[in-house]
């Protein structure tokens, strides 16, 4: 089923995205965490694209199996990174005939060791010609990246908002944002996103905190910021298990706050890990205060 003819349905949605495992131990935590994290039923799973395309059979293969063996929705991501349209072009067809319908269009990262993004010769510079093309090839859901601090390589928030309408323009169905620890910033930008005419939804990234170190290394790379308070307890927190339970805690409060003024969806960045995303989903469908 396409996401966008969920998402045209009423409430919120919640999904769960997951990275191909590297080798087979970190296969069976996926799977583990695909174990636990099925019975709790999400509206779709996506599955991320390596850089340089370097995991396209595993994510494709990934995908099959997922929406195979337990039925729930799937979302392959898709980068533009050292692909030509026509290498593009027969990853699309092998989706398309793997019963895929959702698409997560990218432009992607620079390869490790290379300062900036280069389009090869016969390939996608940015998102939105990745999404025209998409789109002008087969029927899938597409959505695509958008950025409520601004994009780290963006001159500014504003002009980045401008770069999520394109991607809107060229037929992105809905927008999931990068990770965001402070709703302030996603209710910002929600508002001036639809000052800018960009009406599709637009789901929340959450990604629960699993260790500090990671969090620090996770926000130098992207630029999204961590409040002082939660910054203050991840610094004073005297173990690992303190740390986790701070990172559920928060991001608890934070998809609270997002329900409560009707975010459209949120999706959890998983890590391939179930500890903290089931945690967090019970505290939510109990209620909680
Ligand atoms: C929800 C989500 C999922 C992700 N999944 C993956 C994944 O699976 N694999 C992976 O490698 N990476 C993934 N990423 C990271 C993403 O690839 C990077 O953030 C990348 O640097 C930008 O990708 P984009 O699609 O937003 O690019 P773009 O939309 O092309 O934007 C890149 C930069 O160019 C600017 N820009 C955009 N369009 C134009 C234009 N037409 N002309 C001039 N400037 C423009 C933007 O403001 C921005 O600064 C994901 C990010 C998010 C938020």
């Amino acid at each position: 089923m396409k996401i966008s003819d969920i998402l045209a349905q009423p409430g919120p949605t919640f999904s769960f995205e997951f990275f191909p495992p590297k080798d087979d131990a970190a296969a069976q935590q996926l799977f583990e965490a695909i174990q636990d994290l099925g019975p709790l039923a999400p509206t779709f799973v996506s599955v991320t694209y390596g850089a340089g395309g370097s995991t396209r059979r595993r994510t494709v293969d990934l995908v099959k199996t997922i929406k195979a063996e337990t039925g729930i929705e799937t979302m392959a991501h898709l980068t533009c990174v050292g692909a030509t349209r026509e290498e593009i072009a027969s990853v699309l067809d092998e989706l398309r005939a793997a019963g895929i319908e959702n698409i997560m269009a990218l432009r992607g990262d620079p390869p490790e060791g290379e300062a900036a993004f280069r389009a090869v010769a016969g390939g996608f510079a940015h998102a939105n010609e990745l999404i025209a093309f998409i789109r002008g090839r087969h029927a899938f859901c597409v959505g695509a990246a958008c950025y409520p601090e601004g994009h780290v390589e963006s001159r500014s928030a504003e002009a980045d908002l401008v770069h999520a309408k394109w991607k809107v323009d060229a037929g992105a169905n809905f927008l999931v944002t990068q990770l965001f620890f402070d709703n302030e910033v996603f209710f910002r930008f929600r508002d001036q996103a639809a000052m800018a005419g960009i009406a599709v939804p637009i789901l929340a990234g959450i990604m629960p905190i699993l260790s500090a170190s990671g969090v620090r290394r996770m926000v130098s790379m992207c630029g999204a910021s961590i409040p002082r308070d939660l910054a203050w307890n991840l610094d004073h927190a005297a173990n690992d298990d303190e740390v986790r339970r701070i990172g559920i805690d928060h991001s608890y409060r934070q998809c609270r706050g997002l329900l409560e003024e009707g975010v459209k969806g949120i999706h959890f960045y998983t890590l391939n890990r179930s500890i903290a995303t089931k945690a967090i989903w019970q505290r939510l469908t109990r209620r909680e205060a």
